[in-house]
This record gives C-alpha cells, sequence and structure tokens, in this order.
C-alpha cells in the first residue's frame, strides 16, 4: 500500500479516536491523537497546562499555535516512513489550512481522510455514558462490549470518566464541531488525496470493517 496520512474527522463521539487506534495497530503505522496530547498538558502544574485544562473543561478548542508546537514537536520523534494516523487534528480551517502546508512541504505524506457521521442524538447518549478503565500500568481501556466493568475490576482497575465528557461540554462541543471543524473538513476534502465517508452508527467492529475495505481499495 502507498504511504499516506490517514486523517480522522468526526463529531464528538463518534468514535474516530478508537477506529484511528485500529488502523494504526493493523497497518503498524504511528498514531497522534491530538486530544490525548492535550489532556498529557492539561495535567503539567503550570500556566499553560491550566489554561488547556481550562478550555477542555469549557469545551473549547486549545490555541492554535499551542496545538500545532505540540504536533509539529511530536511528529518530530515519529518514524513516517510507512505513514501517519492523525486524529483531533483539524479542528479549524486555519488547522485544515497548517496541515495541508505540511503535505505540501513533504512533512506528512498525502492525506487520506476518513470522515465518520453519527446522528447528534446518539452522540450526546454515547458521550454521556463513556467509560473508561484505568489499569494499574497506566493503560486506558474502553469500556465496551469486549471490554466490560466486571473485567477492569478484575484486572485491578478503576472506572473513570473524562472531564469534559458531561452535558453541558458536549453541547459546546459539538457546536464548535458544526460551527469551526465542519467548513475545515469540507476545505480539506477539496485538497486532500482521498476521502472515505464512513456511518458510524453501526457497532465498533462492523465499523472497523467497513474502514479496512474501503482502505484497501486505495
Ligand atoms: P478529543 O479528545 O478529540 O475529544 O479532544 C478533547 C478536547 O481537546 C477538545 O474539546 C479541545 O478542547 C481539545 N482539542 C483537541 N484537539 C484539538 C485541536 N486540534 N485544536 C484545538 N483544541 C483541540
Amino acid at each position: 500500500m502507498k504511504r499516506f496520512t490517514f486523517l480522522f474527522v468526526g463529531p464528538p463521539g463518534s468514535g474516530k479516536g478508537t477506529q484511528a487506534e485500529a488502523v494504526a495497530d493493523s497497518l503498524g503505522l504511528p498514531h497522534v491523537d491530538v486530544g490525548a496530547l492535550l489532556r498529557e498538558l492539561a495535567d503539567l502544574d503550570n500556566n499553560t497546562g491550566r489554561l488547556i485544562k481550562s478550555l477542555m473543561i469549557a469545551g473549547k478548542t486549545v490555541p492554535e499555535e499551542v496545538v500545532l508546537e505540540e504536533l509539529l514537536v511530536h511528529l518530530k520523534m515519529l518514524d513516517l516512513s510507512k505513514g501517519l494516523v492523525l486524529d483531533g487534528y483539524c479542528r479549524t480551517q486555519k488547522q485544515a489550512k497548517d496541515l495541508l502546508n505540511l503535505q505540501t512541504q513533504g512533512v506528512i505524506p498525502p492525506i487520506v481522510v476518513i470522515s465518520i457521521k453519527v446522528d447528534d442524538n446518539l452522540l450526546q447518549e454515547r458521550i454521556t455514558t463513556r467509560k473508561y478503565c484505568e489499569l494499574r500500568n497506566g493503560e486506558k481501556k474502553n469500556i465496551d462490549n469486549s471490554f466490560s466493568v466486571i473485567d477492569c475490576q478484575q484486572q485491578g482497575g478503576h472506572i473513570s470518566k473524562r472531564a469534559d465528557d458531561n452535558l453541558t461540554t458536549f453541547h459546546e462541543r459539538l457546536k464548535l464541531y458544526h460551527e469551526q471543524t465542519e467548513p475545515a473538513i469540507a476545505d480539506l476534502k477539496e485538497t486532500s488525496k482521498g476521502l472515505i465517508m464512513v456511518d458510524g452508527t453501526p457497532p465498533i467492529k462492523s465499523v472497523e470493517a467497513t474502514i479496512a475495505q474501503q482502505i484497501q481499495h486505495l
């Protein structure tokens, strides 16, 4: 297969993180989850950490220059010789422009957009019921059909929720998605090397199979 940047886009709760991880695992590609990188920064006890944490809890986007710098620092540490899986970037038109510049400069391989669609009502249900298991070794697993609350407890883990997975923050995140991210995706669709549109409503494994099948045709 050719070398690509698989760029996962979708509203909060669409499953883009889970699907991005599955593609990265199956193709052996590095996976950059921008939201997870920002959560690590938010945990730092300094001014930047406190600013990021307050914005994330309010459902707002983190300043573009902070995100781009973090992304560039991280990209430099990775082996992109086989490609890249990116999720959580391009939340604004400015970020889409910056990412396309990175593609033009050859910093990242040609972009294929994987856009996951889910109805707003289902997104709300998923986000407000979303839970994680934090294992003793620091690993975080989603609680879902393949890993239950009981599995978590049996492995000595504890159940946690993301601080921004509440109804008020969800509404703000979804509003920003419609207002700022959808126009950014429209820009990317015009200039990227490929576009895969996926219905994110079915169970995780079924969405995974659809994406795997579509990627084979690239
Ligand atoms: P996510 O893990 O993708 O749901 O992102 C969680 C939160 O991190 C978002 O609600 C934003 O506050 C912040 N965030 C993630 N990605 C970006 C980005 N590309 N630009 C600005 N803020 C971001």
